[in-house]
């Protein structure tokens, strides 16, 4: 019988799993495990052909106990309430590990933005920004990309949102176009960090970077940007995907060809690209590699799949692509997982420099944001290896312990109201 996965009972599950290495009021752990808002709208959009169509989009407002919420917006047909809290509550930890001052939140709209014409899409974020408007500002919550949305529909939240606040308010939301006080760096951040990540994860744990063969499910602006750090860095990146599928080529891939076919015909086409062969994106996990990136969706090694992996390492530049069983699976066979909550930090710390050169009206370096992020992410790796050599467990636990241990800490100095 197929794997029945609930993403928020995953994330509670890792909670549980770290309870015992914090000093924490039970009170407090039961309080930091749910939601404090979740929001569902039911909104209408017109449609080009001349009808209406009713779509649903959520905002989960995870927790605000060290700075606002903070979160992205995901456009997706999959996109559901129990999914979204889940990803809500990894955004709580995530920016608790990296210790940059927000809680965590996360949205979405169910809808195919794929069949949608731009027209369509503009309407369904421009009216899906109205429904939730009440409930986010620049110092109460704010989103960013996610799966299938751009820096366009960044602009086109923060000009709604604008337009109901009678002035310009940049600060709403993270991830914009350049020109609209986008930050230098953010959109290649999250891949960027992906890749210094992964690199002082080889340092660590004695693997040379260059000449390492790496696997990568996705190609979009986390694993596209990767692959291009990577291969710059000497890695060989032996196999790359979309949600059709991959290729492959054990002595490495030809990489501008084929992120050139990707962009023109939306898929990695082997007979055009040449030197390589078509892989499905299960094979492509199960391929014997050095690195794994998974920078798709949540939920694709699972207690059927893990046994399969053969790479050395795992990097999670998705959000939630290892279940807690395959976890253990992949930690028993010896396998290093960098967390999602550490690995994919890179664009919500870049968020963050874009959030505070909004409010204080100024424009960083791109060597400036460059070095910040490297600094932060540097930091931080090294404060989950600590714990992860101190208390003998995995980095996921060990990014647990400290994320979650920050933001308990955080709940228990402020206390309870009243
Ligand atoms: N959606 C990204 C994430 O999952 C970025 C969030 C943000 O920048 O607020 O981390």
């Amino acid at each position: 019988m197929p794997e029945v996965i609930d993403s928020l009972k995953n994330a509670q599950r890792q909670v549980d799993m770290i309870a015992k290495y914090l000093k924490v009021d039970e009170g407090i752990l039961e309080k930091i495990k749910v939601s404090r808002r979740e929001i569902t709208v039911n909104f209408p959009t017109k449609m080009d052909d001349g009808t209406v169509k009713i779509f649903t989009g959520y905002r989960v407002q995870h927790n605000d106990t060290r700075g606002p919420f903070k979160g992205g917006i995901r456009y997706h047909p999959d996109v559901d309430m129990n999914e979204t809290k889940a990803l809500a509550m990894w955004m709580t930890w995530k920016t608790a590990v990296v210790n940059i001052p927000f809680g965590g939140a996360k949205g979405g709209v169910q809808c195919n933005p794929k069949e949608m014409s731009e027209g369509e899409l503009e309407r369904l974020t421009r009216r899906f920004t109205w429904e939730i408007s009440p409930f986010i500002g620049p110092d109460v919550d704010i989103p960013a990309p996610d799966v299938y949305t751009t820096p366009k529909v960044m602009a086109w939240i923060m000009d709604t949102y604008s337009i109901i606040k009678g002035r310009a308010v940049t600060g709403v939301v993270t991830g914009k176009p350049l020109e609209l006080g986008g930050s230098l760096g953010r959109f290649e951040a999250t891949g960027k960090g992906v890749v210094i990540v992964t690199a002082k994860a080889c340092q660590e744990y004695g693997m040379a970077l260059e000449g390492a063969r790496v696997a990568i499910q996705g190609s979009g602006n986390v694993g596209g940007v990767a692959a291009d750090y990577l291969n710059r860095r000497g890695a060989k990146v032996v196999a790359i995907s979309d949600s059709k599928g991959g290729i492959f080529n054990s002595n490495g891939l030809p990489l501008e060809k084929a992120m050139d076919c990707k962009a023109r015909h939306d898929r990695f086409m082997p007979e055009e690209i040449g030197d390589c062969e078509a892989i499905t994106n299960q094979e492509l996990l199960a391929l014997d590699c050095d690195i794994l990136v998974l920078a798709a969706l949540g939920n694709v090694l699972t207690a059927e799949n893990a046994g399969a992996v053969r790479a050395k390492m795992i990097v999670e530049g998705a959000n939630g692509p290892t279940t807690t069983e395959a976890d253990e699976i992949l930690n028993d066979k010896g396998i290093i997982v960098l967390p999602d909550i550490l690995a994919n930090a890179g664009g919500v710390i870049v968020s963050y420099f874009e959030w505070v050169q909004n409010l204080q009206e100024l424009l960083w370096s791109e060597e400036e944001i460059s070095s910040r992020l490297e600094n932060i992410l540097e930091r931080s790796f090294n404060e989950v290896v600590t714990i992860s050599k101190d208390k003998k467990v995995p980095l996921r636990m060990a990014a647990y312990i400290l994320g979650v241990g920050r933001v308990a800490k955080a709940h228990e100095l402020r206390g309870i109201y009243p």
